[in-house]
């Protein structure tokens, strides 16, 4: 790299101040605006990292991937597209599709909110606890590091207290018969999911297994298929950033997938997974500096995909 990460860190920082935390849910409300963080691994096993990429934080909807990746392993390629389609929906991430007559599964895009909550009921397990639970094994396994993933329960409990848009989405996908259990039991396992917290440091793990066809950087242990992988990375490239998707294709030009506590995770793939942090966010619910920072990346590692 000509320009270091720490400079890179250094020129992005004034743009934090350009976004807002977000303030339907209220832990969130209460992060520091001015953090930035970053943290690069090559699918080598090379490690640079640079900032507060030793901020702990909410992955949100960065869990999206990894609930997708779980049920792929739990039912494979047929019967998730069968729930779910993926087609991108260019609509914000909690929107509600108000112009259909009917819901169709196949209009549900699992990396904005609806989808995601249906995926929640393709897990497999006993009570929506023990699905839970394997998805936090799956997180854990791909972040090679179990201390590095915790769940943050004051971020669940102040989603589960205030989560009413998630609420009325649960409803509708009830109402029309795509999910079938219990919403409060559904929507139990997916808020918790949204509060599994980690570093930098995790989501260049997860995103470096998802750059290296499902398998551990480093030791090259497949941790999931090659087509999965590449399955998630198609759906990052149309849908991981909402309706930012096609500008972050333009800017960044990598599948990435970012969370509302001010997460991106981005897969340069055959080259390296990238963890960005800083919870201000642009007005699509992206991290602002955290974008800027992945264009600046992208350019100078010469990044994009296309
Ligand atoms: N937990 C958040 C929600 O459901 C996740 C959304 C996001 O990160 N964009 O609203």
């Amino acid at each position: 790299m000509g320009v270091s990460l720490e400079e890179m860190v250094a020129a992005c920082r004034p743009y934090t101040r350009q976004g807002q935390l977000p303030g339907y849910i209220p832990a969130l409300k209460q992060g520091d605006p001015s953090r930035l963080g970053a943290c690069l691994l090559s699918c080598d096993g090379r490690l640079s990292q640079a900032g507060d990429w030793d901020v702990s934080f909410s992955i949100q909807s960065i869990v999206k991937p990894i609930l997708l990746l779980q049920a792929l392993l739990d039912n494979g390629v047929d019967t998730v597209r069968s729930h779910v389609g993926v087609e991108a929906t260019g609509k914000p991430f909690d929107a509600i599709n108000y112009t259909d007559q009917v819901l169709d599964s196949q209009h549900l895009n699992p990396m904005v909110n609806m989808g995601a909550i249906a995926v929640c009921s393709l897990i497999r397990g006993g009570s929506y606890q023990e699905r839970f639970r394997r998805l936090l094994d799956l997180t854990r396994l791909l972040a090679g590091e179990e201390s590095r993933i915790q769940v943050n329960e004051d971020v669940y409990r102040s989603e589960k207290a205030n989560g009413s848009k998630n609420r009325a989405l649960a409803y509708l996908l009830k109402t029309y018969g795509i999910i079938r259990d219990d919403v409060e039991d559904v929507l139990d396992c997916y808020f918790h999911a949204c509060a599994i917290s980690t570093d930098c440091g995790g989501l260049a793990r997860i995103g470096c297994v998802l750059a290296n066809q499902g398998r551990r950087p480093g030791s090259g242990e497949a941790l999931v298929p090659p087509e999965y992988a590449r399955f998630v990375n198609a759906i990052l490239t149309t849908c991981g950033m909402y309706d930012g998707s096609g500008d972050f294709a333009v800017r960044v030009g990598v599948p990435a997938k970012s969370g509302v506590g001010g997460g991106i995770m981005a897969v340069a793939p055959g080259r390296m997974g990238i963890g960005i942090f800083s919870p201000a966010l642009d007005p699509k619910g992206n991290s602002l500096a955290g974008t800027r920072l992945l264009e600046l990346l992208s350019r100078e590692l010469d990044l994009s995909i296309f």
